[in-house]
């Protein structure tokens, strides 16, 4: 499965969205081993650069380099992550659902460090980048809308997981936790997509993850699909141009990481 972050950098901020695995994943990921300080490095973000670390959600594919050895791999920045996701993933109740522990290495040591910001209800992160509650996954779960100089993109956390689920979106995940409430968000948000011409990104879908679900002219007899970006992403002229795992807004950057 491929899990991704990414970074947003604005004039003045820079936002990581999501920690992905983390340096000594569980046994439930396999040989899987996070890769994300190495893959910044590559991208030229310094750890202690990023002020701002955004968890889409709590589940462990999502908040796994929050903290090294103990401290935090991100020293100068605010960790946020949704007060309801917060409580959701301290219940002993969810913990015991998982086969491992992980809350209490990335997540709970946060608090102590007092570098934590809880949030409740729609938050702007930035002048460009709001979170918006999108529950049903987990409890908490957020989405990211970006917006800058009148172009769109939202990184969709894990309100779906796979690009079948854009034709057909009643199909859920084993992991969302409320399934009803995951399949109405799904809806409500590709409904937003379409109607807004927002490029989409989200961790789970192919590398890099980028592409937006619209009416495109050859498929109008069968509504909006799924078209991956696999480059540069110009929504203007609606093609993805020569380039690599980057959407350029005119004042911002958003790039995955793996
Ligand atoms: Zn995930």
């Amino acid at each position: 499965m491929h899990i991704a972050c990414y970074v947003l950098r604005t004039n003045k901020r820079t936002v990581l969205v999501d920690t992905g695995v983390g340096p000594a994943p569980a046994p439930f990921f396999g040989d899987m081993r996070g890769d994300l300080i190495h893959g910044l490095s590559l991208a030229d973000v310094k750890p202690e650069s990023v002020d701002t670390v955004f968890m889409t959600h709590g589940h462990p594919d999502h908040v796994g380099w929050n903290l090294f050895d103990g401290k935090p791999s991100f020293p100068d920045a605010r960790y946020i992550l949704s007060e309801a996701d917060w409580s959701a993933f301290h219940d002993p109740a969810v913990q015991a659902a998982f086969p491992f522990q992980y809350v209490d290495q990335t997540l709970t040591p946060l608090k102590a460090l007092g570098m934590l910001d809880q949030i409740d209800g729609e938050t702007a992160l930035s002048d460009e980048i709001t979170a918006i509650p999108a529950p049903g996954h987990t409890p908490g779960h957020m989405v990211v809308s970006i917006s800058s100089r009148g172009q769109r993109a939202m990184i969709l956390g894990d309100v779906l997981m796979h690009p079948a689920q854009f034709a057909e979106p009643d199909w859920g995940s084993i992991f969302d936790m409320d399934p009803d409430q995951a399949t109405a968000t799904r809806k409500k948000l590709l409904g937003r997509l379409e109607m807004e011409a927002m490029t989409a990104a989200q961790c789970h879908l192919p590398h890099p993850g980028f592409g937006g679900w619209w009416c495109a002219p050859r498929a109008a007899a069968t509504g909006s699909r799924w078209s991956a970006t696999r480059g540069l992403y110009s929504q203007r002229r609606r093609r993805a141009v020569a380039s690599r795992m980057t959407i350029r807004l005119p004042s911002l950057l958003i790039r995955p990481i793996d």
